[in-house]
């Protein structure tokens, strides 16, 4: 599928049916798999076949709608889990253990710095915390001798900020790290992190993959171009044997393209679950046929949102990468060039108040904890997801109380800012 454009990809990569087989990717609901010989399925449990034996480590339907994200990222291997945060804490938890080190942008959704700050630091993974802006000498004096890997989002969600993909690629691997980006926000259909630098790319396929607000998921994928061995000191999980798989060396056995999903999938998913259902995979796959599609007309609907609301006296500030006078238009023009995503943030004049009685107001836009529908909705965090602050700790934290995030669906503009205009007003 290599040779094919994007767009083609989104219809048809991952999954070729045979004569007589079924057009649409078949659903195995199935946990088990059937052998004849106990030595067949000795093999899959070796590693030494391919193969299914349960659906906790793999699913074929799952391995299909994989194979599709793999191809559009243009990596070598993927993995589906059951949520965005799944994927996150798989890719780390994958090359980091206790005493690990993490460089990561501190522009990222609230549950990925949760999960990193809180949750894995009290598995012994610390991590250090650096602005997407940052110089690349601030950037370098981050590292510490026990880090593992750098982190950031394409699009920040929901700060909007953009990643310098090829700052942060250049950082890791001069320290002989890997840099996982998640490309929730843009998909593979505006931006490719791999063609800049990232070694691995992850997904809350929840967002536009999906696009339509029916499975929560996530997808992991390897460029497979990290070179494991050639910082093997660094990689002991990747790059010596693995005596609970009978003494394999992952980085050996499955080599630069395979090495790293073959461990998740063997290791982590074996020990955590954490798989994404087959019937939610076949949902993915839906959403994945029409993101070429769909993808133009949320950036065309978000571009035409942000600029009514630049012009608006009651909007005191938008943040949209599409608008020239955005702090991130010059690297949005390098990296996205057809547009980053749907997502609008803006602060209304009057605060709190303010933002309440102009949501209350919308009719077409619904209130939701949730970005990047085909329905558009909107979010006011300080009276939602961090309704716990003060405004004067809203305001530290870069999230004013007048903030409204916006996702802009795929309804037609004009409704939708006459919507926004009639609730302004
Ligand atoms: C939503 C989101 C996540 C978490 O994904 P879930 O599918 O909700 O677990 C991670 N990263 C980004 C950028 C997100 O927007």
């Amino acid at each position: 599928m290599t040779e094919y454009k994007i767009n083609t990809k989104c219809v048809q990569a991952g999954y070729t049916p045979g004569n007589g087989e079924p057009r649409q990717i078949p659903i195995i609901q199935s946990t088990t798999f059937k052998y004849n010989t106990s030595e067949d399925m000795g093999k899959l449990f070796d590693l030494e076949a391919a193969g299914y034996f349960y659906t906790r480590l793999q699913n074929p339907t799952n391995d299909y709608v994989a194979a599709k994200i793999a191809a559009l990222e243009g990596g070598t291997a993927a993995m589906l889990t059951s949520s965005g945060q799944a994927a996150n804490f798989f890719a780390l938890f994958n090359i980091c253990e206790c005493g690990s080190h993490i460089v990561a942008s501190s522009s990222i959704y609230g549950g990925t710095f949760n999960l990193i700050a809180v949750t894995m630091a009290k598995m012994g993974i610390k991590t250090t915390f650096v602005s997407p802006d940052c110089t690349e000498e601030e950037l370098n004096a981050a590292f510490q001798d026990n880090t593992r890997a750098v982190f950031g989002e394409t699009i920040a969600n929901p700060a909007l900020t953009v990643l310098d993909i090829e700052k942060f690629a250049k950082a890791a691997h001069k320290h002989g790290v890997p840099l996982i980006v998640d490309n929730t926000f843009p998909t593979p259909v505006n931006c490719r992190p791999i063609e800049w630098g990232a070694d691995i790319v992850t997904h809350s396929t929840t967002k536009y993959m999906d696009g339509h607000g029916a499975a929560v998921g996530g997808c992991i994928v390897d460029s497979g171009k990290f070179d494991w061995m050639a910082h093997a000191d660094k990689f002991p999980g990747l790059c010596t044997p693995d005596e609970s798989y009978h003494g394999i060396t992952y980085a050996e056995k499955f080599g630069i393209a395979g090495a790293f999903i073959t461990k998740a999938t063997a290791q982590l998913m074996r020990d955590f679950g954490s798989i994404q259902s087959p019937q939610n995979a076949f949902l993915l796959n839906l959403g994945l046929e029409s993101l070429h599609v769909r993808m133009p007309r949320h950036v065309e609907n978000g571009q035409a949102v942000a600029e009514f609301l630049e012009k608006h006296p009651k909007v005191e500030k938008v943040s949209y990468s599409g608008l020239k006078s955005d702090k991130y238009y010059a690297l949005a023009q390098k990296y996205l060039p057809n547009g980053g995503c749907g997502v609008v943030s803006f602060v209304i004049k009057g605060g709190r108040p303010a933002a309440e009685a102009f949501m209350k107001k919308l009719r077409l836009a619904a209130i939701e904890t949730h970005v990047a529908d085909a329905r558009t909705c909107c979010l006011n965090p300080a009276t939602s997801t961090h309704r716990q602050m003060t405004d004067e700790q809203l305001e530290a934290a870069g999230i004013p109380a007048g903030l409204v995030r916006m996702s802009c669906g795929l309804e037609d503009k004009e409704d939708l800012i006459a919507d926004i205009k009639q609730a302004l007003d």
